[in-house]
């Protein structure tokens, strides 16, 4: 599964991310526009992830 996001400087769409952290319920994707080098990060819900063996609970 390939998430790509949109420039939010310059707009260039379909941006491949460079950088991906689990942190908590959420992935977070770490992008950097090869136009205008701008840097960003995008969190995601991991749920929309087929990870059947995650499992937290809160104590
Ligand atoms: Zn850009």
């Amino acid at each position: 599964m390939t998430v790509t996001d949109t420039c939010p400087a310059c707009l260039t769409p379909a941006i491949a991310p460079v950088a991906a952290r689990a942190r908590g319920p959420h992935i977070v994707h770490g992008y950097r526009c090869p136009h205008c080098r701008h840097q960003w990060a995008t969190a995601r819900l991991a749920t929309a992830y087929p990870a059947r063996d995650y499992h937290q609970d809160a104590a």
